[in-house]
């Protein structure tokens, strides 16, 4: 196989600045690069567009953003309906003569990455900025990757097995992997945008000061971590699923409780 296209956002260096938004809007607004796609109308399409989720309560957050684009699937029910190929290298193009007039195919994607343009009556997405990457100019690398001040959204040109090896090495994972269209864009720290935390504080009953250094534990639902307060006494398990959660610390009753999201318990005091 040759070698394929494929990128990869890491949230913990995401922080919403919508350059790769913009670079998306600059590169293809008012620029008709046939025989890849038309102009990309001004208003209404996001062919990157930044999911945004809030975990926890005040004061203890975290802000996920993840970028999310047409993710290049393996499987793609616009390309098995004949509106769209799938290049060797992996690049999902639609077919504009064929899919002109087919409104229908905007229900085709699960991930929600197929605008609708009125003036060419047309769908339209991300089209991994092939038109760059086919010129060979240097750097051929999608706007939005290449306008990414701190490299959250890179991209990559190599082989599959040397891209399993990167997915294993540094744990990448696919948005919606039960969509089971094998996604050609991956994703690293996930957890900051799919899973759960949860957080708290020890403080010392007697002073209350807040207890640096107090060893707390948290099991259920299959995990059994303990963690050292910071200097605010602060704890935060992550990585959770929903569920039924214990924390134990020595000096104070075992808390439980149950998840449904991230959750702040506040204060655990201890003699
Ligand atoms: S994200 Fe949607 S449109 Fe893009 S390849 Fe996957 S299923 Fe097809
Ligand atoms: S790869 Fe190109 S077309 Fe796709 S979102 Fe990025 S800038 Fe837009
Ligand atoms: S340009 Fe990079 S840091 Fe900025 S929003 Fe896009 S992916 Fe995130």
């Amino acid at each position: 196989m040759s070698k394929q296209k494929y990128l990869v956002h890491d949230l913990a260096f995401c922080f919403d600045c919508n350059n790769c938004f913009m670079a998306c809007k600059d590169e293809h607004v008012g620029n008709d690069w046939q025989p890849y796609t038309a102009p990309q109308p001004r208003h209404g399409h996001r062919w990157v567009r930044l999911l945004r989720t809030v975990r926890g309560q005040a004061p203890r957050i975290d802000v996920g953003y993840l970028a999310l684009m047409c993710q290049h699937c393996e499987k793609c029910a616009m390309v098995d309906a004949g509106f769209a190929t799938r290049r060797e290298d992996g690049i999902v193009l639609i077919d504009q003569a064929k899919a002109k007039g087919h409104r229908e195919i905007l229900d085709m994607c699960p991930y929600g990455g197929i605008y609708w343009n009125d003036e060419i009556d047309a769908p339209q997405k991300c089209t991994m900025c092939a038109h760059i990457i086919d010129s060979g100019v240097e750097p051929y690398i999608p706007r939005c990757a290449h306008s990414c001040p701190t490299e959250a959204l890179k991209f990559y040109d190599i082989e599959p097995e040397e891209m399993a090896k990167i997915v294993e090495e540094e744990g990448l994972e696919v948005f919606h992997p039960e969509y089971n269209t094998n996604p050609h864009v991956f994703y690293k720290n996930l957890y900051r945008y799919t899973k759960n935390f949860i957080t708290g504080a020890i403080v010392d009953k007697a002073s209350d000061d807040c207890k640096e250094g107090a060893q707390v534990t948290l099991t259920g639902e299959g995990v059994n971590e303990t963690q050292t307060t910071d200097y605010f006494g602060e704890f935060k398990f992550d990585k959770l699923d929903p569920g039924t959660y214990t924390i134990s610390v020595a000096g104070a009753d075992d808390v439980t409780v149950t998840i449904k999201e991230s959750q702040n318990i506040g204060e655990i005091f201890v003699d």
